[in-house]
């Protein structure tokens, strides 16, 4: 019998098929456990090239895992039942690119800064800046909703997205949307494919709501002794109705990990961090930062206005690089990214070094603040077992947490395979039955990332 990988070679040619490499099979989960196996890894260059790919694999029930770049937290990207890892890598054409129109439209595997920069050199702004966004991709985003700091103002990637093309479990096309900015002509399917982590469609492109560029963004950085200190500013600046941008927090032992390469000075000890920004015209960003630095110094130790394009983009550059610092001091860590309202921020901080403390573990927090998003931190050595059971362990009671004070169990990374079954903690038996009958309306094979954002676990 014909082999998988001399198949596919027969339906897209000897260069678009090859082996995957150890690299091709993990995304940036890290120290999970998830053992990967796939049988061919398949680079399409076309939406018509993925239709030929997922309607062989549909027929024969051959898993296909879709791959961004490999950046996902949640293990979306590792496939687990061998079969076909397919990569969007190759299709990166901007099909339109209209700026006068504030839109463009641009195949999946175009990277989130490439997309972003497009805008840019055009005036624009394309908001969602999840923080790997050099190889992360706009098909990666949109699967998994991605966030990112400037969220808090506008929005996760799907408020971004007013059409997608996908291909199903059957290899048929289907767009839904497109270069519109309302459409409640049929359900949401275009909101559905949005976050569904591979596991319904393969997305090939979307269409993209632009802004005009906002013509200054200009950050305050305030640093505090005390936790409790920074959380109540950042509830100061809620409560005073000041429209920040961007409202981030990292608690004092994040930032003392992450102290070496801060474009400033912060004590050896670390402090509460809180990176706002403002932004709109020059007139309207500085009046903001202003309103910003007398909120925030309530209570702070030191407040830092950087003003040159140098110094904020170096200020962006090093928060961007915090989750890696903090993985760098034990070699990995277990990250996850619960959300709870913003009046329980302050406890999921605490409950984070709490949890960490009662399970012998290093632990710290940092995160979307205004979104009440946590990305709770062990730091875990890899190959030391030990650790990491009692950081699963810590895990469980960070989810148990932010479901009981409202919240859930992810903010912006999904499920994936490191939260396989966590829904069931958030939502009732009905619910969990729509979800199940959504993902087999879909792929009724369940060819499509197999164990990947399951309900139920
Ligand atoms: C340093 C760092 C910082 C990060 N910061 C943030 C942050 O601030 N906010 C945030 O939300 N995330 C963040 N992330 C997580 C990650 O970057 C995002 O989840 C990103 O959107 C993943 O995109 P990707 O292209 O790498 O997707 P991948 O990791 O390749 O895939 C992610 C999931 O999407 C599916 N998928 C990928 N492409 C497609 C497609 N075309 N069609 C259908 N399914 C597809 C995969 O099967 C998988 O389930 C961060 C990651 C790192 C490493």
């Amino acid at each position: 019998m014909e082999s998988l990988p001399a198949a596919l070679r027969g339906l897209l040619g000897q260069d678009a098929v090859r082996t995957p490499g150890a690299a091709e099979l993990q995304d940036e989960t890290e120290v999970r456990g998830a053992v990967a196996r796939a049988d061919a890894y398949v680079a399409p260059g076309s939406t018509e090239e993925v239709a030929r790919v997922l309607a062989w694999c549909g027929e024969r029930g051959v898993a296909v895992t879709p791959r961004g770049g490999g950046t996902g937290l949640a293990g979306g990207a590792v496939p687990l039942e061998g079969g076909v890892v397919l990569s969007l890598e190759r299709m990166t054409a901007v099909r339109a690119l209209e700026p006068e129109r504030w839109r463009m439209c641009v195949e999946a595997g175009l990277t989130t800064a490439h997309t972003k920069r497009l805008a840019r050199e055009n005036g624009l702004y394309f908001p969602p800046d999840p923080g790997a966004g050099e190889q992360s991709q706009i098909g990666g985003n949109i699967a998994t909703n991605a966030g990112g700091p400037h969220a808090f103002k506008y929005g996760a990637t799907g408020a971004w997205v007013t059409g997608l093309e996908a291909v199903l479990a059957s290899g048929e096309v289907i767009t839904l949307g497109g270069a519109i900015r309302k459409d409640v002509a049929g359900y949401d399917l275009r909101a559905l494919l949005v976050g569904s982590e591979g596991t319904l469609a393969v997305i090939t492109a979307a269409w993209l709501r632009l802004v005009p560029a906002p013509e200054a963004a200009l950050p305050v950085v305030a640093l505090y002794g005390e936790d409790a200190a920074g959380v109540a500013a950042l509830e100061g600046v809620l409560a005073s109705g000041l429209a920040a941008a961007a409202l981030e927090y990292l608690d004092a032992r994040t930032v003392a990990i992450a102290a070496h390469g801060f474009p400033g000075a912060v004590p050896a000890e670390g402090a509460f961090m809180v990176i706002a920004e403002a932004d709109g015209s020059r007139a309207e960003a500085e009046r903001l930062a202003g309103e910003l630095e007398e909120a925030l110094a309530e209570g702070a130790s030191t407040v830092l206005a950087p003003r040159s394009r140098a110094e904020v983009d170096a200020l962006w550059r090093w928060r961007d690089g915090v989750s890696l610092a903090v993985k760098a001091k034990l070699g990995g860590k277990i990250s996850e990214d619960i959300v709870v309202p913003f009046e329980h921020l302050g406890e999921a901080v605490a409950a984070t070094l709490e949890i960490g403390a009662r399970h012998r573990l290093e632990a710290c927090s940092w995160g979307h603040a205004g979104d009440g998003n946590v990305h709770a931190t062990f730091l875990v050595s890899p190959g030391d077992d030990d650790t990491l059971a009692r950081a699963q362990a810590a895990r469980e009671e960070l989810f148990a947490l932010a479901v009981a004070r409202g919240g859930s169990v992810s903010g912006e990374h999904g499920l994936g395979w490191v939260k396989r079954g966590q829904l069931a903690r958030q939502w009732a038996p009905a619910a969990l039955d729509l979800h199940e009958a959504v993902k087999r309306a879909f792929d009724p094979r369940g060819i499509l990332n197999p164990q990947k954002k399951l309900a139920r676990g």
